[in-house]
């Protein structure tokens, strides 16, 4: 990529834009939403896939899909790093794009015998291209905007919508649900994962066709006059990142090297961050360790949320009728696709809603939403345990009102992570944007590998009934519920204290 700097869109341009949204923000939306159609289409499929086609053992499969996800987010730390420090965002995504690619084409190719070098390509790739495309949302605000968490509320949609899209269409190719005449059998998952390689293109074309209108933002941190130090950089992370993946196929298929990783990246990466704040003044550090705080909630919001994958699949299969409203809907594909479908329809208008609020000068600060985020969490799961009370002797239980706490759980979500993912740009310092990118979505990947423990701490005895089984789960998520409520309780009481921390950021 030649790294021309088109002067008419210089950042104070690009910054000062007038209406809601600027309009790099576009782009970067349909880039991200055709990037977390892949993603989200391949995680729909991964746990299916290991057990149905690859006939793994169900809970080797729960483990290695665990691990998978712990390692998305893991990457992405080491993506924001390396984009900080030597290749840019734009590279980043651009060589990030390319890895996706190349992983799902061999899994097109052969998904059972490239079962784990493609899932491993995609997993670095994703950790190239994800925390920095969101980066480079937050660089399209000045710092005090306040239109920025409305941004990024917007991308969030582009996030989901490409979500739901994926997650449902990836394995209704692959099961045969959709498009069963036209293909055969035997090539239904290589079209499914080839259909990723496409739809990929598709998000790495439409950055590449326009990344130019981003001006000077997300590229390399080397100056003109440190070309030849920055090539070489820039290729010593390529050769890094091709040579980690037969490292990520070994780690994913033995899922205890995965234990040994998280045990190290966490304490790594803020060693790190404390090495990077001894060189700042002293109102940065505070701003960082608000972030940290933010961070560090994060993961328990995530290990709570991310039941979804997990324990409440297993819940929604076999505790739930097939009945929403009337309708004979599949509750997985509720508990799949009904979160990223409520996001689709509430991010922007709560997006919008902050900015009514702002206007009556009656918006919470960041610290009080996240807070909100967790109360709303906990509702949802509160909801999940009041559903035992609506129980047949068989133990089945009601889609409607699990469809419900969705509903509460999503308000959550989106009170809190788009906000996230806008404070950390608000709250880092320039040289720090990927960095504390990769970390926020570091916490993910603890959160992903807490959900897998919490989910096999609540998940029933074979040997018991099945209404006993609904009373293990339903427990479970009463509990959950408290943890969440109790977080939101402590973030709104510490709230003025994290904000002082955070200065001018609001
Ligand atoms: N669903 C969001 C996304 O895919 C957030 C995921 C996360 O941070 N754990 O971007």
């Amino acid at each position: 990529m030649a790294e021309t700097l088109n002067e008419s869109f210089d950042l104070k341009q690009i910054q000062d834009f007038k209406g809601k949204y600027p309009k790099q923000l576009w782009f970067l939306f349909f880039s991200e939403m055709w990037e977390r159609f892949c993603f989200y289409g391949m995680r729909g499929m991964l746990t299916y896939f290991m057990v149905y086609q690859m006939l793994m053992d169900k809970s080797v499969a729960n483990l290695q899909y665990g691990a998978t996800q712990a390692w998305v987010y893991a990457f992405t730390f080491l993506g924001g790093l390396f984009a900080d420090k030597i290749l840019g965002f734009r590279k980043s995504l651009f060589w990030g794009g390319l890895l996706m690619i190349t992983g799902s084409i061999l899994l097109m190719i052969s998904p059972t015998d490239f079962f784990f070098t493609g899932i491993s390509f995609v997993i670095i790739g994703t950790g190239f291209f994800k925390p920095n495309i969101s980066s480079m949302v937050g660089q399209l605000y000045k710092a005090d905007d306040h239109r920025r968490d409305a941004g990024f509320s917007l991308f969030y949609s582009g996030i989901n919508i490409g979500a739901f899209l994926g997650g449902i269409l990836m394995i209704g190719v692959g099961k045969g649900e959709i498009l069963s005449n036209a293909i055969p059998e035997h090539l239904r998952w290589n079209v499914a994962f080839g259909l990723v390689a496409v739809v990929m293109t598709i998000s790495l074309l439409t950055f590449a066709l326009n990344h130019k209108k981003l001006g000077s933002i997300g590229l390399s941190p080397f100056k003109p006059e440190q070309n030849k130090k920055a090539k070489t950089y820039q290729w010593m992370v390529y050769i890094g990142a091709l040579a980690c993946i037969p490292l990520i196929q070994i780690m994913v298929a033995n899922t205890v090297y995965t234990d040994y990783f998280m045990a190290i990246i966490g304490p790594f990466s803020l060693i790190y961050l404390f090495y990077e704040m001894t060189k700042l003044e002293k109102k940065d550090n505070l701003k960082l360790v608000a972030a940290l705080i933010f961070i560090i909630f994060s993961v328990v919001f995530w290990a709570i949320f991310e039941q979804a994958g997990g324990s409440l699949s297993i819940y929604a299969a076999e505790h739930l009728k097939k009945d929403l409203v009337g309708l004979p809907i599949d509750p997985n594909m509720v508990n799949n696709s009904g979160n990223a479908m409520f996001v689709i329809f509430f991010a922007p208008l709560i997006g919008l809603l902050w900015l009514w609020l702002h206007k009556r000068k009656l918006e919470p600060n960041s610290v009080v939403k996240f807070g909100l985020g967790f109360l709303f969490l906990g509702i949802g799961f509160y909801t999940f345990f009041t559903n035992k009370f609506f129980s047949d002797a068989a133990g089945m239980t009601s889609l409607n009102l699990f469809t419900f706490g969705y509903l509460i759980i999503t308000f959550g979500e989106i009170a809190l992570s788009p906000i996230g993912l806008s404070l950390m740009t608000k709250l880092s310092t320039q040289k720090l944007q990927g960095v504390m990118m990769g970390m926020w979505f570091l916490a993910s990947a603890y959160g992903q590998y807490v959900a897998g423990l919490f989910g096999s701490a609540i998940t029933p005895d074979d040997s018991a009934s099945a209404v006993e089984k609904l009373a293990t789960y339903s427990e479970g998520y009463k509990q959950f519920g408290i943890y969440a409520i109790i977080a939101g309780v402590i973030l709104i009481v510490i709230s003025p204290m994290v904000r002082k921390l955070m200065g001018e950021v609001k």
